[in-house]
């Protein structure tokens, strides 16, 4: 049998606190017992407190890609023209679905280590009024890169556009502000910068959005995939699609409950602190930041560019196998690796253990890495934070 990790620094599923596994094994209750109703619809109210959105909320029962799937369907039928932007692996995944779901394909496409440009999206959608989607994610968690929502939001909004923006690693980590920011349906899930369980989707959606996904005649109906089912049946009547996964929505409200404590805003401060001990550590190692730049540099993430001869998968196994950690690699993304903060391991010595693994890692697989050096560089940011 293969050992467990001493600590899972990967890219989600993240580590989740005592208090989250032990409302997870919670007595299981029948979906209309009263005592559901009531934990339903008051985790639906903390996600929304955690989105910080007026829209209405639908808790979707099953992983991010769930809700992202079925909010693309609902808003894209034949002919619909699409702006999809691209700076990593999900973005071209939802790209593939435009066209799979009969969209027209439109796409501003940059590097995977870069971030699209709110100017190019304004100049683009400019040229080509007839765009009625644009998609964007605002995290790209293989890169380790953000995009400017801020930004990006109210020049969709003023080109008549509607946003779907697949927030699954931002929520919690980085700034968010979809009613500020105009967005129209955001998808998160729960086992990000929640630190929650894995099942579930929380899915925001304008009334901009609710009016384009109702006009829509095949957005999904009677369906696993449907947002209109939760609207029309959940909503507005109080019954149930279908049986929610009762634990995972116990275990996502306890997760939704601790952050409410502790408060966004101060998770997102703990995330960017976390992130900046893991960037002050990667470069006192001797190596190089993924992202082109700090700003685009997702609090979430540190994704790190490996040195040549390296290979991050052969890297990612030998930490897992010799130091009991257990990261992540971008895949497909190119030769790097994530030091992840998210989550409950977006806090003191956890990155450090991250700097750790990686440049002793590396050390043994031969790079060129200064160890004590990367150490002592993210023991003294951590140590600094604390004056
Ligand atoms: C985690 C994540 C998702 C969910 O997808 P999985 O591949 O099933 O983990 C979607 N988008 C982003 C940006 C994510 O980080």
């Amino acid at each position: 049998m293969v050992n467990l990790p001493d600590f899972s620094l990967a890219a989600g599923p993240t580590m989740a606190s005592a208090r989250t596994m032990n409302a997870l094994g919670s007595q299981l209750l029948y979906h209309y017992d009263p005592a559901f109703l009531e934990i339903f619809r008051s985790t639906q109210e903390k996600a929304q407190a955690f989105f910080g959105t007026k829209s209405d909320m639908l808790l979707m029962q099953g992983e991010g890609i769930l809700g992202l799937e079925g909010a693309a369907r609902s808003l894209i039928t034949d002919g619909t023209p699409v702006l999809n932007l691209v700076q990593g692996v999900y973005g071209k995944g939802m790209g593939y679905w435009i066209t799979g779901f009969g969209g027209v394909l439109h796409e501003i496409e940059v590097q995977y280590n870069d971030a699209v440009s709110p100017a190019a999206v304004d100049a683009y959608l400019t040229e080509h009024p007839e765009i009625e989607v644009v998609t964007v994610v605002h995290s790209e968690t293989p890169s380790g890169t953000i995009s400017d929502l801020s930004k990006i939001g109210p020049i969709v909004k003023k080109h008549g556009a509607i946003t779907l923006v697949d927030s699954l690693s931002s929520v919690g980590g980085v700034d968010f502000k979809p009613d500020e920011w105009m967005l129209d349906v955001c998808i998160s899930g729960g086992q990000k910068c929640l630190g929650g369980p894995v099942g579930v989707t929380m899915a925001s959606v304008s009334a901009d959005a609710w009016e384009k996904i109702l006009a829509n005649p095949h957005a999904p109906r009677d369906s696993y995939l449907s947002l209109i089912d939760w609207k029309l049946k959940w909503l507005d009547k109080g019954s149930f699609p279908y049986t929610p996964s009762v634990n995972d929505i116990v275990g996502l409200e306890s997760a939704l409950d601790q952050m409410l404590e502790e408060g966004v805003e101060a998770s997102i401060a703990r995330h960017a602190r976390a992130a900046a001990v893991a960037r002050a550590g990667v470069l006192g190692l001797g190596l190089e930041l993924w992202p082109t730049s700090v700003e685009i540099s997702g609090h979430p993430v540190t994704a790190v560019r490996l040195p040549d001869g390296i290979v991050h998968t052969d890297l990612q196994a030998h930490i897992r196998e010799r130091f009991g950690v257990m990261l992540s690699t971008g895949q497909s993304t190119g030769n790097l690796i994530h030091l992840t903060h998210m989550g409950p391991t977006a806090r003191g010595m956890y990155p450090v253990i991250g700097v750790s693994v990686l440049g002793q890692g590396l050390a043994d697989l031969g790079a060129q890495v200064d160890v004590g050096a990367g150490v002592a560089a993210a023991m003294t940011e951590l140590s600094r934070q604390g004056e």
